[in-house]
C-alpha cells in the first residue's frame, strides 16, 4: 500500500518492533547496531529512559497533547530550561520562534525573516547544501535529483562554492566577496547566507572555523543575515550544544529541528536575534507548531547538558569515533578511503563512488544500519548516537571494516 517515494525502508528492509538506545530488534528478533540514528533525530538514541518517564508521567497526568501555539506549562518549561542550559551559559540572546514540526518548515521561517528584515529576495546556499523539500528550502538544497521533483522552477537562491567545493586551493570566500562587492558580476545582494557547518546530505563536508569565521564577517560588514541550518549537525552532534561554537560565530538565525525533542518526536524552532523577529502574529503559523509531548521530552534531554560531565562525555565519544575511522582510513588506504565530516557526523569516501552504497547494504546483512550521503550516496555515513560507549562504538566499527572488506572483494569479483 505504501508510495513509492518511501527510501530508507528500501535500503533496511526489516521490520522493526523494538529499539532502545543504539539497538534495533526486528520481528524475527534479529539484532541491528543503529548508526543512522533517525537521520540526526535521535542524537541521545532510542527511547532514553530519563525522557520516556518524563513523557509517559505526561499523558499519564492528562498533559494536553496538541496546544496550537496556546500557553501550555510544558512549552514555559521548555522555554526556561532552553535559556537556563543553552543560552544563557553562552551568553546568547534570541527569541524563539516555534515553526511547523520539520525541519524545512524551520528554514522557510528563516528565510522569511531574513527576506522581511532585509527586503531582499536572494538567498546564498551553498554547493552540497541540503535544507528541505518544501519549494523555499528545496531552492536552496543542492542535489539536482530532489530539486528536479519541484516541478516548478525554484528561484531567489544564489549558488556559492562551499570550502574545498573546487578545490583545496581555491580561496571560495574570496570567490563570494568578489562576486558580491563587484556591480559587473550579476549577482545581487542577498538577504541571507544559508550554510551547515557539516553537510550531512551533501558527503559530510565540513567547514573549518577559519572558513565560517570570514564567512560570517562577509555576512556581518555586508548587513547580510547568517542563518546556521544545525537541523542535523546541532544539538550535540559534533559534540557541542551547537555545530557552531569552536568557530565562536553568532549567528543571525539558527534553526533547529531533527534532535531538539531527543525522543524523534516531530519539533521544530528558529531562533533568532530579537531585533530581527519581524514577522508578525500568525504569519508564519502551523497546526502542529504546539506539539506538547516534543517539548516534555525536549526539556528532559536538557537535563543531560545541564551536567557538565555529560559535554565531557560526548567528546570522549567523539575522540573514540575519530580514532577508529582514522584507523580504518589507514587500514583500507588502498581503496582511496578518506574520513569525512566533524564530531559524530562522520563519512567514508572511497576511490570507488559505488563502493559506500554496497558497504552500506552489506553492513544491513551484518546487523548494522549504515547510510550513505552525497548526490551520488558516495559516502558512507557514519552517525551513532552520540551517547554510545567506546565499547559499542569498537563493535560498530568492527563490523564496518568487515563490511568494507567484503564490499571490496565482492567488487574485485565481479
Ligand atoms: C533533515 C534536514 C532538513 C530538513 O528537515 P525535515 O524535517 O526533513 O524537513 C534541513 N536541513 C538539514 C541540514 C537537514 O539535515
Amino acid at each position: 500500500m505504501e508510495s513509492a517515494v518511501r527510501t530508507y525502508c528500501r535500503r533496511f528492509p526489516a521490520v522493526f518492533t523494538r529499539a532502545s538506545g543504539h539497538r534495533m530488534w526486528d520481528e524475527q528478533g534479529r539484532e541491528y547496531m543503529d548508526f543512522l540514528s533517525g537521520a540526526g533525530a535521535l542524537n541521545y538514541g532510542h527511547n532514553p529512559p530519563e525522557v520516556r518517564a518524563a513523557v509517559v508521567d505526561y499523558l499519564l497526568a492528562d498533559g494536553p497533547v496538541h496546544g496550537l501555539d496556546l500557553h501550555t506549562t510544558a512549552k514555559a518549561a521548555f522555554l526556561e530550561r532552553f535559556q537556563d542550559v543553552v543560552l544563557a551559559p553562552r551568553a546568547m540572546e534570541y527569541r524563539v520562534q516555534f515553526t511547523g514540526p520539520t525541519g524545512t518548515n524551520a528554514i522557510e521561517a528563516a528565510f522569511k525573516t531574513a527576506r522581511r528584515v532585509t527586503g531582499r529576495t536572494e538567498i546564498v546556499a551553498f554547493t552540497g547544501g541540503f535544507h528541505g523539500l518544501s519549494l523555499g528550502a528545496l531552492a536552496a538544497s543542492a542535489t539536482a535529483f530532489k530539486r528536479n521533483a519541484a516541478g516548478v522552477p525554484l528561484s531567489h537562491v544564489t549558488r556559492m562554492p562551499y570550502e574545498g567545493f573546487p578545490g583545496e586551493d581555491v580561496d571560495t570566500i574570496n570567490y563570494l566577496t568578489r562576486l558580491l562587492d563587484d556591480p559587473g558580476s550579476g549577482v545581487d545582494l542577498p538577504a541571507a547566507f544559508v550554510v551547515e557547518t557539516v553537510q550531512g546530505e551533501g558527503g559530510l563536508s565540513a567547514a573549518s572555523p577559519s572558513w565560517l569565521r570570514r564567512l560570517a564577517e562577509v555576512a556581518r560588514e555586508r548587513n547580510i543575515l547568517l542563518i546556521v541550518d544545525d537541523i542535523q549537525a546541532g544539538c550535540g552532534r559534533t559534540g557541542t550544544f551547537f555545530s557552531f561554537e569552536e568557530a565562536g560565530i553568532t549567528p543571525d538565525l539558527v534553526c533547529l529541528s531533527k534532535s531538539i525533542s531527543g525522543f524523534g518526536l516531530p519539533m521544530a524552532l528558529v531562533l533568532v536575534r530579537p531585533e530581527l523577529d519581524q514577522l508578525g502574529p500568525g504569519e508564519h503559523s502551523g497546526t502542529f507548531r504546539g506539539n506538547n509531548l516534543a517539548f516534555v521530552t525536549a526539556t528532559a534531554c536538557l537535563d543531560y547538558w545541564a551536567d557538565p560531565a555529560f559535554g565531557k562525555r560526548v567528546q570522549e565519544h567523539t575522540d573514540c569515533l575519530t580514532g577508529l575511522l582514522e584507523e580504518l582510513a589507514v587500514r583500507y588506504e588502498q581503496l582511496g578511503c578518506r574520513v569525512h565530516g566533524r564530531g559524530l557526523i562522520r563519512g567514508l569516501a572511497f576511490a570507488d563512488d559505488t563502493l559506500a552504497d554496497r558497504v552500506s547494504r552489506t553492513a544491513f546483512e551484518k546487523g548494522l544500519l549504515v547510510e550513505t550521503s552525497g548526490a551520488r550516496g558516495q559516502v558512507l555515513k557514519i552517525m551513532p548516537p552520540i551517547v554510545t560507549g567506546e565499547d559499542e562504538l569498537r563493535r560498530g566499527i568492527a563490523i564496518l571494516a568487515d563490511s568494507i572488506a567484503s564490499a571490496a572483494a565482492e567488487g574485485h569479483a565481479q
